[in-house]
């Protein structure tokens, strides 16, 4: 839940009537990859409509096999086992997501890094930290983290982390990288025009919606929830946000958010949420994450000079700050 900055699709009880009159939306919410999942079909038959969200599912289901780290045997808990001792073959698959997340690190000078899981141990936002971790730990702990130090060869497919104790987790990029993956394969079966898979309120649409304007979100004011800001146009685009209200600790006053900022192994403060919008939403997601870590000025400055991409900030003194092009429509 995402109190302070919501994103929601807007559609009311009528949206399993799709605007063309032939054409039939249905919609299925379930629980995976631990988040509540909505997946949604506009199909020219019901049955069809299920099969796109069925095939959805079931890759949603393989995916989270693949990149947990929780799940002692994925491949990606090999790769976190194996750290400092030997490379891992792994799947061209996860090769791949690998390989682009290390391009995102090189984009973002290393604000997202998924070996901040070297953290996962000291920093944990469940409640259950009562005090500041030791200094000398996250000194030691931080030393592991760096995207460099995750080696690839490419002619045996193989991941080798570097150094003894350093991990990787893709709680930054899976939820996005598992929604571009279930919309390609919803969108390529027979009689399916269009959907959206939104994964907790990150989500990607495509093809036709069941309304007149099309697939929008609306944004809400991070001061009052009741108020919306406005709304965005998201036709064939990912929107994703970071900034999970629930997942944070507070020491001194001072409100520490889950995500880690690989160059001083704390937690980032200063920004409450981030919405990133473009065409893909591994990369929003990615990003959503990266901007959080580089803070408003960095972070803005990094979206104005991507193509197709926007954001929109919200400070801990709840400032609204949108990228350059953010096309926000105003009611
Ligand atoms: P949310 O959970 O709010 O959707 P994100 O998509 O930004 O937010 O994911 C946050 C998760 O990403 C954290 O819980 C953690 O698993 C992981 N993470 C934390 N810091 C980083 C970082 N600097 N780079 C990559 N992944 C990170
Ligand atoms: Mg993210």
């Amino acid at each position: 839940m995402r109190p302070f900055f919501f994103v929601f699709l807007i559609f009311g009880s009528q949206f399993l009537l799709a605007q063309d009159t032939s054409l039939v939306a249905q919609k299925k919410i379930l629980q995976l990859m631990g988040s509540r999942f909505e997946l949604t079909a506009v199909a020219t038959t019901k049955q069809e409509a299920w099969d796109a969200i069925n095939a959805g599912i079931k890759e949603i289901e393989r995916i989270e096999l693949l990149i947990s780290s929780w799940d002692e045997n994925s491949q990606t808990s090999e790769i976190n086992r194996k750290a400092g001792i030997s490379s891992v073959p792994v799947d061209k698959e996860l090769y791949d997501l690998i390989y682009r997340t290390k391009k995102v690190s090189q984009l973002t000078e290393g604000a997202f890094d998924i070996s901040f899981a070297s953290m996962d141990r000291i920093w944990k936002f469940d409640g259950s930290m009562k005090q500041m971790p030791d200094g000398e730990i996250i000194k030691k702990a931080k030393a592991k983290i760096n995207w460099q130090d995750i080696i690839l060869d490419s002619e045996k497919q193989t991941v080798f982390l570097k150094n003894k104790g350093m991990r990787i987790g893709f709680g930054a990029i899976g939820k996005g990288y598992a929604a571009n993956r279930a919309k390609e394969l919803m969108r390529n079966r027979k009689g399916v025009k269009g959907g959206v898979v939104n994964a907790s309120g990150d989500l990607i649409t495509w093809g036709v919606s069941n309304k007149e304007e099309g697939w929008v979100v609306s944004i809400t004011n991070p001061k009052d929830k009741e108020v919306a800001l406005g709304w965005l146009q998201i036709n064939g685009l990912s929107v994703v946000t970071s900034g999970d209200y629930e997942r944070f600790v507070e020491f001194a006053g001072k409100r520490y958010a889950h995500i880690i900022d690989p160059r001083t192994g704390y937690p980032t403060t200063g920004i409450k949420s981030v919405t990133l919008i473009c065409p893909d939403a591994e990369l929003a997601d990615a990003l959503a994450t990266a901007v959080f870590v580089l803070g408003k000025e960095k972070g803005l400055a990094l979206v104005n000079q991507l193509k197709q991409t926007d954001c929109l900030i919200v400070t801990d003194e709840d400032e609204i700050l949108p990228s350059n092009n953010l096309q926000l429509n105003y009611f």
